[in-house]
């Protein structure tokens, strides 16, 4: 048996899977937002035993995604961006091992998703993937080759921070000016509105302008003006649909991959969007043609399936000292 883990900024998963790969059973559950250090890795294991049950002794090793960034080789995530207590390193390893005594893998939940996907897809003969969430932040990873990219201590493919902008307009949360998660990703997308507004960029006397000045403006009400036709939101997609295209054009000249795996809620919310908008334009960026687009197999379950075969294909490079 393997055990498969995810660690979400909202909730988390534990799935038990068979040697050859097969989810038999998974678990959700909330991730803790106080006190993190020591509560999530607690809950990581009351969630582990629960979905093992009987089977707890009979596994063989455990494969973590997790938020990043991350230090693969010790297990912890650095300073929690996206939880609610921010910036405390969370080791989240440090109940399990106590009571488990397995190898451990631990990487970044978007190199997760990448290789359980390219996994899922394996039938079709791709042998280079790219996978791209576009949810609240912008996340990525990639199979080249049959080879998991990891990087040095699990940070990868973190495509959600090329730049696209290297005047700066807007600075990501995580502290680098004018990276592509800045301007394009769900959390980001009502920041700009704010800015662009302000700086006279788009129309003003919109139902848009009227939502972020009462606070009640998020990325999905953005998409619902924009079909609704509100000039403002019009105004703010006309410019986002070609940031949006810049990131994905930058990422698939980098990798020269078969396939692209799209995902998250902001593109699978607005598909009509990206298919007109967006996708076309990517043309304008590309060195070469566009790899096939196609949506996940496995859903917001990608990580969860990725740890787990991690875990069972033993990949050095994510495997905790
Ligand atoms: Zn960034």
């Amino acid at each position: 048996m393997i055990l498969g883990i995810d660690v979400g900024a909202t909730n988390m998963r534990a799935g038990l899977f068979s040697g050859d790969g097969r989810l038999i059973r998974a678990k959700m559950g909330k991730t803790p937002q106080v006190n993190v250090q020591e509560n999530v890795p607690r809950a990581l294991v009351e969630l582990s035993k629960e979905v093992a049950g009987e089977q707890w002794s009979s596994i063989k090793a455990c494969g973590v995604a997790t938020i990043g960034p991350l230090d693969s080789k010790r297990g912890v995530i650095l300073k929690a961006p996206n939880i609610a207590e921010k910036g405390v390193d969370i080791p989240i390893l440090s109940h399990i091992r106590r009571e488990l005594e397995v190898d451990y893998y631990h990487l970044n939940d978007c190199n997760a998703a990448a290789y359980g996907e390219w996994w899922a897809m394996m039938n079709r003969g791709f042998r280079n993937l790219i996978y791209i969430t576009i949810s609240s932040g912008i996340g990525g990873g990639v199979v080249d080759n049959g080879h998991l990219i990891l990087g040095k201590q699990g940070n990868g493919a973190e495509v959600g921070h090329i730049i696209v902008d290297v005047q700066g307009y807007m600075k990501c949360g995580c502290g680098g000016d004018g990276h592509w998660e800045a301007y394009c990703s769900g959390a980001n997308i009502p920041v700009l509105a704010a800015k662009l507004l302000r700086d006279g960029r788009i129309r003003r006397g919109t139902e848009l302008e009227r939502e972020l000045t009462e606070s009640r403006l998020d990325a999905k009400r953005c998409f619902e003006l924009y079909y609704a036709g509100d000039p403002g939101a019009l105004d703010l997609l006309g410019i986002l649909r070609d940031y949006y295209a810049a990131g994905l054009a930058g990422v698939i000249n980098a990798f020269d991959a078969e396939v692209l795996v799209l995902g998250g809620a902001i593109y699978l919310g607005n598909e009509e969007f990206f298919n007109r908008e967006v996708i076309p334009r990517i043309d304008r960026y590309l060195l070469l043609d566009k790899p096939e687009i196609v949506k996940p197999v496995h859903g917001d379950l990608a990580p969860l399936h990725g740890a787990a075969l991690v875990a069972r294909d033993r990949i050095e490079a994510a495997r905790v000292e």
